[in-house]
């Protein structure tokens, strides 16, 4: 299995450490050509929502990552990425919009914008959460699940074989959410 990492902005190299741990085969898509390599499954790391959307629009990679995830390859969206995934954004504008989910940006304010928890996530069981300046679901629609909570707020969630999650599994030391992505 080869997983793509989108590496257009923000924090990539760190799902790219996060795969060597699991001895999973990966390279970086960093500009259009690099989608004609092979690959199963991609990730969409932190950073900037809206930069790495308009990085994406200028490279004309949009739409053709777009086809790809509505075709059924699995996306595991972190943080921005899960912006980037959601195709209602609270007050902005929707990138991908392949995920029936509502969220908010930067959504727990100035004193909370880092954070770190323990919460439950569905199927896995308690794992550790890092928050980034990080968005929230404000609503799961039609086709997506909700699969934990932390702070009484929805931080992850998938639909077929999206998944997306406002905190940051790959600045924690525990590989199970990847493992579950890997699984999906
Ligand atoms: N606040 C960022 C955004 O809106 C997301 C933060 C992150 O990815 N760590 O894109």
């Amino acid at each position: 299995m080869t997983v793509a990492i989108l590496a257009l902005q923000g924090a990539f190299a760190e799902h790219g450490a996060m795969l060597d741990r699991l001895g999973v085969e990966h390279f970086e898509i960093r500009q259009k050509k690099d989608l004609d390599r092979p690959f199963d499954r991609l990730i969409i790391p932190g950073g900037e929502s809206t930069v790495m959307g308009k990085l994406l629009r200028d490279s004309d990679m949009m739409e053709p990552v777009r086809q790809r995830i509505l075709a059924g390859m699995p996306v595991f969206g972190t943080c921005a990425g899960l912006i980037l995934l959601a195709d209602q954004v609270e007050e902005g504008i929707s990138h991908l919009a392949t995920m029936h989910i509502r969220v908010k940006r930067n959504a727990y304010g100035r004193q909370l914008g880092s954070f770190h928890t323990e919460a439950e996530f569905s199927g896995i069981g308690s794992v550790p959460m890092t928050f980034i300046r990080a968005p929230y679901i404000t609503e799961v629609l039609e086709g997506a699940e909700e699969l934990a909570r932390a702070e009484g707020k929805i931080v992850a969630a998938r639909q077929g074989k999206q998944l997306v999650t406002a905190f940051h599994p790959e600045l924690t030391e525990d590989t199970r959410i990847h493992q579950y992505f890997l699984e999906m």
